[in-house]
């Protein structure tokens, strides 16, 4: 049995004022602690937080950064190594965010190279995949999917692969759009990626990796998506912002 994992990804907002008002908030909504040894809890948030964040979470909450580089130093303004992640104290990050990969024109390729080198230094890569909608419009999901993880894993070295690894299916159309994947559709992609993994990196490793839902995930919707076999968790933008929001998804995964 997979342990469920919600992980808040907070883009570019807040100041650390409001970090501390959140996790404040976050600790009377959920005033039982032994939620967070029930559930795991993260939250990606900006540099600018690692450390307010780390001093106010609730024991047990992991932080994650939203991008690291795979250099391990070196000129690259305005990147953050994994080493200094480290060194911050962080837990890992999460990686080939579709907004990295829209924005920043991120690959598969950069987000494996990442993937191998948050592992080398004993951090937890949430890697991110999932199609456009003109993807899915044309029957291309599984495709896309399986190309992104192919991708990834060829950047990865075979002993780094025993470490451990999320991977968060965020269809692209769904991410901040109000627009949810149903369950079942859903249930189908997670499905096809843990046999992928399984195909690529064996039963066990696949078996134990823990698969996220994003796009859209809130309060109300929680619940169902959690309930299908192979959504082991969520991640989860606009509705982690708000302690009283995210705090029912938490929640719903802690059942
Ligand atoms: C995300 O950015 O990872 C995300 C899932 O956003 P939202 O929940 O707002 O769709």
């Amino acid at each position: 049995m997979r342990k469920k994992f919600i992980a808040g990804n907070w883009k570019m907002h807040k100041l650390r004022s409001e970090t501390r008002s959140f996790f404040d908030e976050l600790r009377d909504q959920i005033s039982d602690a032994s939620v967070f040894g029930r559930v795991d809890v993260a939250f990606g948030v900006p540099a600018t937080l690692f450390d307010e964040a780390l001093k106010a979470r609730p024991q047990g909450v992991k932080i994650l950064a939203q991008n690291c580089h795979f250099e391990p130093q070196g000129a690259f303004t305005g990147e953050l190594s994994t080493a200094m992640l480290q060194d911050a104290k962080v837990h890992g990050s999460i990686i080939g965010h579709s907004e990295r990969r829209q924005y920043y024109a991120e690959t598969s390729q950069a987000v494996g190279k990442k993937w191998d080198a948050l592992v080398k230094q004993g951090l937890l890569p949430c890697v991110c995949v999932g199609e456009t909608r003109p993807e899915r419009d044309s029957g291309r999901t599984v495709d896309v999917i399986r190309q992104q993880i192919d991708d990834s894993l060829s950047q990865v070295a075979k002993t780094s692969l025993t470490s451990e690894f999320i991977i968060a299916y965020e269809p692209v159309w769904a991410i901040g759009t109000g627009l949810t994947a149903t369950p079942q559709m859903a249930q189908e992609v997670h499905q096809f990626i843990r046999a992928h993994l399984s195909q690529k990196v064996g039963h066990e490793i696949a078996d134990r990796c823990r698969i996220l839902y994003g796009g859209s995930m809130n309060a109300a919707n929680a619940k169902e998506l959690l309930s299908m076999p192979d959504i082991d968790g969520g991640l989860v933008g606009g509705a982690s912002l708000k302690a009283v929001d995210f705090s029912k998804i938490i929640l719903a995964a802690s059942v």
